[in-house]
């Protein structure tokens, strides 16, 4: 199967926790609308995306959701769930690992870095920190495939450098500090000061 586009990959994932959701309550089949409804999106963008994976549902039932949140697993996850390595222990960082471990995804973060000697050779919510210089043996030995960067912004470009490197395959930057794309390596930006400025400019008084 080609890639999915990015955004569909996205919703799926939304998708996904939804339709979970629904099953812990007791609901079998769910129609293209209601999951519309419950994401605020059109139930054409739903049924395109389902369809996008292969996946039909039934003219009175709808969709089995079971069956939709397995196929949904299969194109997402991989079996044995990919490790990620958190760069940067500063709050962003340690938050994200205490964020993740609640979240029961087949993603886990099982090692950290850092060059502050205080905040090396500690353990956060079970995640060990490594000092920086250990970032390529680490990343080789636990087969780390995801990075995610939460640095000062400076050391975001030589963080990426440092990663792919390494061997990562995809990268979060979690820094203000856009990343240019790099050949062979997925990367997705998230910059939480961009997006509660759009948020203000929404709501400001005028
Ligand atoms: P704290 O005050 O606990 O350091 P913070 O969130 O204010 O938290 P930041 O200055 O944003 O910290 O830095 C985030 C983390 O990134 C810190 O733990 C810092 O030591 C680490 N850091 C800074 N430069 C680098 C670098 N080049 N490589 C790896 N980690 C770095």
């Amino acid at each position: 199967m080609n890639l999915l586009p990015d955004k569909t990959v996205e919703r799926l994932s939304q998708y996904r926790r939804s339709l979970n959701n629904q099953l812990s309550k007791g609901k079998t089949h769910i129609f293209s609308h209601e999951i519309a409804n419950l994401l605020h999106i059109t139930p054409v963008q739903v049924r395109r995306d389902i369809m996008l994976i292969g996946y039909s549902g039934t003219l009175r039932k709808g969709y089995n959701i079971q069956e939709l949140v397995d196929l949904i697993g299969k194109i997402i996850d991989t079996d044995e769930g990919q490790k990620i390595a958190v760069v940067g222990m500063g709050n962003l960082g340690k938050a994200f690992i205490h964020y993740l471990d609640e979240r029961g995804t087949k993603l886990r973060i099982v090692a950290a870095f850092d060059i502050n000697p205080e905040k090396i050779d500690k353990t956060y919510a079970d995640v060990y920190c490594f000092h920086l210089d250990r970032l390529a043996e680490i990343v080789h030995k636990e087969g780390i495939t995801i990075g995610i960067i939460t640095t000062p912004p400076e050391a975001a470009r030589d963080m990426k450098f440092l990663l792919r490197d390494a061997g990562v395959k995809g990268i979060l930057n979690f820094t203000p500090k856009p990343l240019s794309e790099e050949e062979g390596i997925y990367l997705e930006e998230y910059d939480m000061i961009t997006s509660l400025e759009k948020v203000a400019y929404f709501v400001k008084p005028r």
